[in-house]
């Protein structure tokens, strides 16, 4: 018996591979972690359990139960400035992920081509597969990994579909800036393209940076599929719950595939996701406030390393310093630092090409493990150049 050559097609992500081999090791600071480290607020936690002890145990709304949606609309207008009808733009989905897997499927037909820009989060490689498509990589430049529109145009060509953009971007750090955004919003009007805007770190924002969403852009509308999610602004990982908005004839089909995969997102958890949306956001401030701390020591002592060059990014709880004039494969790098000081990270090539020569760096972690993990990388790399085998063997540059 033959498998799906769908399913041949892809690989479980880089990612989750390297996940599974640190949770086996003992005794290892963690910085690869891809989720807050915080507790789900109480408050939100008991209206789950407020709700299943009031039967809220059965299937309900495919779309999402009504209450929740109106909430979302309002959140929308208010903090996103993007007009949506609850009735038919918005749908309650299986975190980031449903919405995401939904949205490309909906839209993706065999052969199309969706443009990455990278580094970037390699799951969209693995959507963009499942549903025939074919991911194009668009690598940014560094230090910044901005977009550039430029660039963007010239990679549109006749089979483009799509464009996908993260802001605030995992792996980066780079929050994308309004003008860059609005530039490409309209670039994407001229290409009839669509843009899949990611924004499920949008909250986890720091200093003077404002997130942007390109559907509130009136004219961006028709052709802009939104992502958002409970999971990091929330800290709720493992509830699985986000949402996806997008013009109606989307969103009916983005339903479908949705009712095909899941039927519908548990109502409890729907009902605390509401009061996670309707009650006051404290304990997000509280969250946001010790990541910039954490963003802070992780970046003084990043830049104190000899040969790292690392940028201050302006969201998410990721750093991603450039180690490439100490060695230039990543992964060679991580498994270095994982297997002689206990310290896990990402390596950058998981993120795409680009992404070589780095590594990323979580801060969802205490700043002790963040301040021991950093200085024993210091130490492992003052210690390998000062001794007589340097990190990079010869033709690994
Ligand atoms: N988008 C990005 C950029 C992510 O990093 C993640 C998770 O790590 C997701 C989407 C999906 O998150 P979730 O399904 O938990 O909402």
């Amino acid at each position: 018996m033959k498998l799906s050559r769908r399913a041949l097609t892809i690989k479980p992500s880089p990612i989750r591979k390297l996940i599974d081999t640190v949770e086996s090791l003992e005794n290892v600071l963690k910085l690869h972690v891809g989720e807050p480290d915080f507790d789900t607020p109480r408050s939100i936690k008991e209206a789950a359990k407020k709700a299943f002890d009031e039967g809220y145990t059965h299937y309900t709304f495919t779309a999402g139960i009504p209450k929740l949606r109106e909430a979302i609309a309002e959140k929308l207008k208010q903090d996103n400035r993007i007009d949506a009808d609850p009735e038919n733009e918005i749908t309650v989905t299986a975190g980031g992920y449903g919405a995401l897997f939904s949205a490309i499927h909906a839209v993706i037909d065999e052969g199309d081509e969706v443009l990455i820009p990278e580094p970037a989060w390699p799951a969209y490689k693995g959507f963009v597969k499942l549903a025939g498509g074919n991911p194009i990589p668009l690598p940014l430049s560094p230090p910044e990994y901005r977009l550039n529109i430029k660039l963007v145009e010239e990679r549109i060509g006749e089979r483009t579909k799509m464009i996908i953009i993260n802001t605030p971007n995992n792996p980066t750090g780079t929050v994308y800036g309004e003008e860059e955004l609005r530039k490409l919003a309209y670039l994407a009007l001229k290409k009839g393209i669509y843009i899949l805007s990611d924004e499920v770190y949008e909250k986890i924002i720091f200093d003077d940076a404002k997130h942007f969403s390109i559907a509130s852009i009136p004219e961006a509308r028709n052709n802009t599929i939104s992502v958002y999610s409970f999971s990091k602004t929330y800290a709720m990982t493992g509830w699985r719950i986000g949402y996806v908005v997008a013009p109606e004839e989307v969103t009916s089909a983005i339903r479908t595939i949705h009712s095909y995969m899941i039927s519908c997102v548990s109502p409890a958890i729907q009902l605390a996701a509401l009061k996670a949306l309707t009650e006051p956001q404290d304990y997000v401030d509280y969250m946001v406030n010790e990541y910039r701390e954490r963003r802070d020591i992780a970046f003084n002592l990043l830049n104190e390393i000899p040969d790292v060059e690392c940028v201050k990014p302006k969201g998410t709880f990721y750093l991603f310093p450039d180690f490439s004039r100490i060695e230039r494969n990543s992964l060679s790098l991580a498994e270095k630092l994982l297997n002689e000081v206990k310290v896990s990270t990402i390596p950058g090539a998981a993120f795409g090409e680009a992404g070589e020569g780095h590594l990323r760096i979580s801060i969802a972690a205490s700043r002790e493990t963040i301040m021991e993990a950093i200085n024993r990388i210091k130490k492992f790399i003052s210690n390998s150049s000062s001794s007589k085998s340097p990190i990079n063997k010869p033709g690994e540059l």
